[in-house]
């Protein structure tokens, strides 16, 4: 098959065929999609509020601190997008992208306002016509680049603020100059750049070139006994404005198959079937062999059983993760710049420290009590502290005994803290420290005495 001229590339008009099957599917996805990407961050589906320090899954309130939860969340997710991209190409790129999407609706909204410029307004120049139509664009394309900044921002700004914002015009805060700087982005990606994006910036397409294999899903052109009738329908269709028979593996072409309907319309006339269709890779036989599920999953390559178990090990850390989630966080530890000191009245002082962040969104009281020793009480904080939903607590305490009551050197006890009753209280085995000489005096002991 020798390479088509780049001429042909450059100068053909992009028109997708309306009504035909994958075309159809592509459109019913990418409104599913749209509709997804506006709800996300409404109903805290998936969120990261940066000003907050809060990440949004599924409804549940992550901290920023709680790293493991993050880290585990963010490695299932590259991992997953690693394992679809291998198994099922740029499906993504051609389906699911919101700047793929976003694109193709501007080109959309381009061409219909040109045609209206065209059949409405007449005893003017072309040149004038077209003029009339660009400025029509921006004019309709600049609200619609507001609605999707607005809900790109709202993924980390919480939106009820960024809806207040917006109706001040807010341009003079630094979150307003960002969000006003974020639109004019937006404005000129789909004024001008659109699915050049897709080559010139997007790391995404290298990635997914690299992913894949020899049985990844793809649009390809099999042509063995020569029925090609060059009528360019393929090219003439395709959003990227590339040509298909030069290869499956180019960087542009993001495996829409608008190329696949277009030559169906064609030479479907001739009572063939498409030239150009999906394909399990690129075999002979791959066109027209019908694979079952779990042979396009392809488990007996290694590098995607490697995936496959990197993808459940991940997984399954991160549900044990969320299931060890505790909604109040409580540490308890040892302020060891003193092994102990003495009281006025002889008890015998250890030093201890309690972190805890109420995580939930409801009051929580938390309470300390100490086992182990008979004489030990806490002193030094008070027996319920009210911690309100958002706020945390950091704040030293004393765990006192009698002289009398402990061993002379460690002795074993052990800290308990409650936060709720929805949640086990927590016990941490800590030791107590007593004096191994008769108390004369009030003192401390610094830790590096002994
Ligand atoms: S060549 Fe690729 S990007 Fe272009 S229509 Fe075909 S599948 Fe889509
Ligand atoms: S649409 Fe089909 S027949 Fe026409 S040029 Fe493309 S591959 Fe050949």
């Amino acid at each position: 098959m020798s390479s088509i001229p780049s001429s042909v590339k450059s100068s053909s008009p992009r028109v997708t065929i309306p009504g035909t099957r994958f075309h159809k599917l592509r459109r019913m996805v990418q409104s599913i999609c749209v509709t997804i990407f506006i709800l996300l961050p409404l109903f805290d589906v998936m969120r990261i509020d940066i000003t907050r320090q809060r990440f949004y899954v599924f409804g549940a309130e992550l901290w920023i601190s709680e790293f493991s939860i993050l880290f585990l969340t963010m490695m299932f997710v590259w991992i997953l997008v690693a394992a679809s991209a291998m198994i099922y190409g740029r499906f993504y790129c051609g389906y699911l992208c919101p700047q793929m999407i976003f694109s193709e609706a501007a080109t959309t909204l381009e061409r219909a306002i040109a045609k209206w410029v065209k059949h409405n307004i007449s005893g003017t120049s072309d040149a004038a016509k077209k003029l009339v139509a660009r400025g029509l664009f921006y004019i309709a394309l600049l609200p619609a680049a507001v609605f999707v900044t607005f809900v790109f921002v709202s993924f980390f700004v919480p939106p009820a603020d960024l809806l207040h914002r917006l109706l001040h015009l807010d341009i003079r805060t630094a979150p307003g100059i960002v969000g006003a700087s974020i639109t004019l982005i937006t404005f000129l990606d789909f004024a001008f750049l659109r699915q050049r994006f897709c080559t010139a910036i997007c790391p995404y397409g290298y990635l997914q070139n690299m992913l894949a294999d020899k049985k990844t899903l793809l649009v390809r052109f099999y042509d063995p006994n020569e029925q090609c009738i060059k009528c360019q329908k393929c090219v003439q269709a395709c959003p990227m404005g590339i040509d298909i028979r030069n290869s499956s593996h180019q960087l542009e072409c993001t495996h829409c198959a608008e190329c696949v309907d277009a030559c169906s319309a064609i030479v479907g006339k001739l009572g063939r079937t498409s030239l150009i269709q999906y394909a399990w890779g690129e075999g002979a036989e791959a066109a027209t062999k019908k694979l079952t599920w779990y042979q396009r999953i392809g488990l007996r390559d290694g590098k995607r059983i490697a995936i496959m178990v990197l993808l459940f090990i991940y997984a399954t850390g991160l549900s044990v993760a969320i299931r060890m989630r505790q909604p109040v966080m409580i540490r308890v530890m040892p302020n060891r710049i003193t092994l102990y000191s003495v009281a006025p009245d002889g008890r015998v002082l250890n030093h201890f420290r309690i972190l805890a962040v109420n995580r939930s969104h409801a009051d929580t009281h938390v309470t300390l009590s100490v086992t182990g020793i008979g004489s030990a009480e806490i002193v030094g904080i008070d027996k319920d502290v009210l911690l309100k939903p958002g706020e945390s607590l950091q704040h030293d305490f004393d765990v006192a005994a009698s002289a009398a009551g402990v061993q002379p050197g460690i002795n074993k006890m052990q800290l308990q803290a409650a936060a709720s009753a929805a949640q086990k209280p927590a016990t941490f085995d800590e030791n107590f420290f007593a004096p191994t000489d008769a108390i004369a005096t009030p003192k401390s002991v610094p830790a590096t005495a002994r």
